[in-house]
């Protein structure tokens, strides 16, 4: 159980990251939500989170592409909670184009999401699980952490560079207590890649059911999306005291894609 233990999710008032605030807090952690939309819809989140659960549960919606909102969104947490032992970085973007087409002011924002916002919520998160001799910082990477497509160099510089992070974060902390994992999943049902199954399947007059199999999950052998609710049960695990030695790794939940 995760109660008496506060967590804050980068980007989850959708998709994975809500996934995983969910699964956090129903093994009983706090938890702090972060991310932009409609803040009726984010108010109804955050209060059905905390009454599911019995937990504590808030929302801030401090900006990742800022290392300041980064930064403050650590200590915020921690000064309405009282501290930040689980703390998972998943807020993140994509932008597709030819690397000598890709805008730079695009390319500057996603490293700075993606990467950077990681680099300073943990830098401000670590010493107080130190202090403590418990912490988990589960990082959201992605199959493309690990292996490439074309037109995502951003994106899997970025994943790349947040495995990279990963395992040099794991190695200073490894005598602490606190463990940091990079989680990779493969194509996630989040409602970004619905839309996308609706949309390809008019401009290819394929059903949905083809566009799934033989466009989006070409890459993916089980040719099924995995679920939100499976990496929220993976981050759960990662931070159980049953995975206390599990640290420096960069775990797959991609259907088998980077085993060919
Ligand atoms: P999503 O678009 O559904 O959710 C992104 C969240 O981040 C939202 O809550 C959004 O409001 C928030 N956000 C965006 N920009 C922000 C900013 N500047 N500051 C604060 N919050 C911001 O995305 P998702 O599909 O759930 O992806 C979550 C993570 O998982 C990302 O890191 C993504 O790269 C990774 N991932 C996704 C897939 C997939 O197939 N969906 C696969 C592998 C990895």
């Amino acid at each position: 159980t995760l109660s008496g233990k506060v967590a804050a999710v980068t980007g989850s008032t959708s998709g994975i990251g809500l996934a995983i605030a969910e699964a956090l807090a129903a093994a009983g952690a706090d938890v702090a939500l972060n991310g932009f939309g409609d803040a009726a819809a984010i108010e109804a989140m955050r209060a059905k989170i905390a009454a599911d659960h019995g937990v504590r549960c808030i929302h801030l919606g401090s900006d990742m592409s800022t290392g300041a909102g980064a930064a403050g969104f650590v200590e915020q947490v921690a000064a309405q909670l009282g501290s930040v032992d689980i703390l998972v970085n998943n807020v993140g973007i994509q932008h597709v184009a030819p690397v000598d087409e890709f805008p730079p002011e695009k390319w500057d924002a996603l490293i700075a999401i993606v990467l950077s916002s990681t680099f300073h919520t943990t830098r401000v998160a670590v010493p107080a699980m130190k202090a403590k001799g418990w912490g988990r910082i589960i990082n959201i990477a992605s199959a493309h952490g690990l292996v490439a497509s074309p037109f995502k160099s951003a994106y899997v510089a970025a994943k790349h560079g947040v495995v990279g992070f990963t395992k040099s974060v794991a190695l200073e902390l490894a005598e602490t207590g606190v463990t940091c994992n990079a989680i990779c999943p493969g194509y996630v049902r989040t409602p970004l890649v619905e839309g996308q199954v609706v949309d390809q399947a008019k401009v290819h007059n394929m059903s949905e059911a083809d566009v799934i199999r033989n466009v989006i999950l070409a890459v993916q052998p089980t040719k099924r999306f995995v679920e939100t609710g499976e990496v929220g049960a993976f981050a759960a695990f990662l931070a159980s005291d049953a995975a206390r030695s599990i640290t420096g790794a960069a775990l797959t939940m991609d259907g088998g894609w980077t085993a060919r």
